[in-house]
């Protein structure tokens, strides 16, 4: 069957299995090999090289996930997104990044670019006119995350695309908050689809991992100098990638769904400020996530009514984890002051909005009800705290 032709689920299951025809059981078999033979072979195969079976098999189904054609597995989601940046740009070049990016991105751009020789500029905003304002004439990659990483601002793929096709640029977008079960950017002209697999791809927070698709002539690209970098991913982890990724769409999905009801809950709720869900009609994005996502995703953010405090809320908490990390079956809940923006300043954090109390929800699989009753006691206990202090 013509894998354009089948749906999600099924591309989950399926797609890129490498078959079993020694035993015919029912999952890939693992190849750990790192030493292929050279002779009376089609294909020279070196773990490093991205095309063990077990790598070939993930990256297809990656592919048709993104439909985009073609995909390469990397150790993270850093390793993705330096390999996939390196792999165009060169000393003289431009790239611009889109406003409020995941620190780490943030932390690559601004540490190692410039030893590189390549400059860099953030627009001062998230929409393509915020981007185009930034564009000079060595300008070769514009670089997006939608919804961002912690504010689930949306940015609209298709204005990117047009902006960068009109200025011959390369577009590249971090897809890890969405999933490929909620936004394919390949349908709206975006080059280079970019996931921390550690997410929602392996989902139960016991792997490492990234992806990158593409065009085959943009992953050839990218291949050629990643076999340099060498931030490929072990066959035995690649392996469990493929197995977390067959149950992909029905975690997403009910991610998606409790994602909702918990920021219906909390908007609704008297000791709650602020909420920021993409899937809220209050959401200042809510039309444009509409128009460009299947559904609104696992990840929101909210801040406490002042003077109740953040970190003592979070350390109440009895079944959803204070963690860093995000996406997991698990529900859990940060600080991105204090992890996964600690390294930008505090000036360039409350630009973006990020403000000190923010904490960000990652929603996982559990009850509705039992997710509700967690924070309403940890509110409770908050509140008891600060009358008594
Ligand atoms: N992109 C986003 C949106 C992330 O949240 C993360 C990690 O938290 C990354 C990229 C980096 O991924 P990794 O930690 O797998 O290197």
């Amino acid at each position: 069957m013509s894998k354009d032709k089948i749906g999600l689920n099924t591309i989950c299951t399926h797609v890129g299995e490498v078959p079993d025809k020694q035993f015919k059981g029912a999952v890939s078999p693992m190849y750990m090999s790192t030493s292929y033979a050279f002779e009376d072979v089609d294909v020279k195969r070196y773990p490093r090289y991205f095309n063990t079976p077990n790598q070939e098999g993930l990256s297809k189904k990656i592919a048709a996930l993104e439909h985009a054609e073609a995909a390469l597995i990397f150790g993270s989601g850093m390793a993705a997104i330096s390999h996939a940046l390196m792999a165009f740009l060169q000393a003289g070049d431009h790239v611009i990044f889109q406003q409020t990016l995941y620190g780490g991105t943030y932390n690559f751009a601004t540490t190692q670019l410039e030893k590189y020789g390549i400059s860099y500029s953030f627009a001062e905003g998230w929409g393509a006119e915020d981007i185009e304002r930034e564009i000079k004439p060595n300008t070769k990659v514009i670089y997006i995350e939608t919804p961002s990483n912690p504010l689930l601002t949306i940015t609209d793929m298709t204005a990117v695309a047009e902006l960068a096709k009109k200025n011959k640029l390369l577009t590249m977008i971090d897809n890890t908050f969405a999933s490929p079960v909620n936004q394919n950017p390949a349908d709206f002209g975006i080059d280079v689809i970019i996931h921390s697999a550690t997410k929602y791809m392996g989902g139960h927070s016991d792997i490492c991992a990234g992806a990158v698709a593409a065009s085959q002539a943009y992953i050839d690209a990218i291949w050629e100098s990643s076999i340099c970098f060498g931030g490929s991913l072990s066959d035995q982890t690649v392996w469990l990638l493929e197995r977390s990724l067959k149950t992909m769409g029905l975690r997403v999905t009910a991610q998606n769904n409790n994602a909702q009801k918990m920021a219906e809950f909390l908007e609704g709720h008297e000791d709650i400020d602020a909420v920021y869900y993409p899937g809220l009609r209050s959401h200042k994005d809510h039309i444009l996530a509409k128009s460009q996502m299947h559904g609104f995703g696992g990840m929101l953010s909210f801040e406490l009514k002042p003077p109740l405090d953040a970190s003592q809320f979070m350390k109440s908490l009895q079944l959803i984890k204070p963690s860093m990390s995000l996406a997991g079956v698990e529900s859990t809940m940060l600080s991105p002051v204090l992890t996964s923006h600690a390294l930008m300043s505090k000036e360039d954090r409350e630009k973006q909005g990020i403000r000190d109390g923010l904490i960000r929800f990652s929603v996982g699989i559990e009850e509705v009800k039992d997710l509700k009753g967690d924070i309403e006691q940890a509110l409770t206990h908050v509140k008891t705290k600060s009358v008594l202090a």
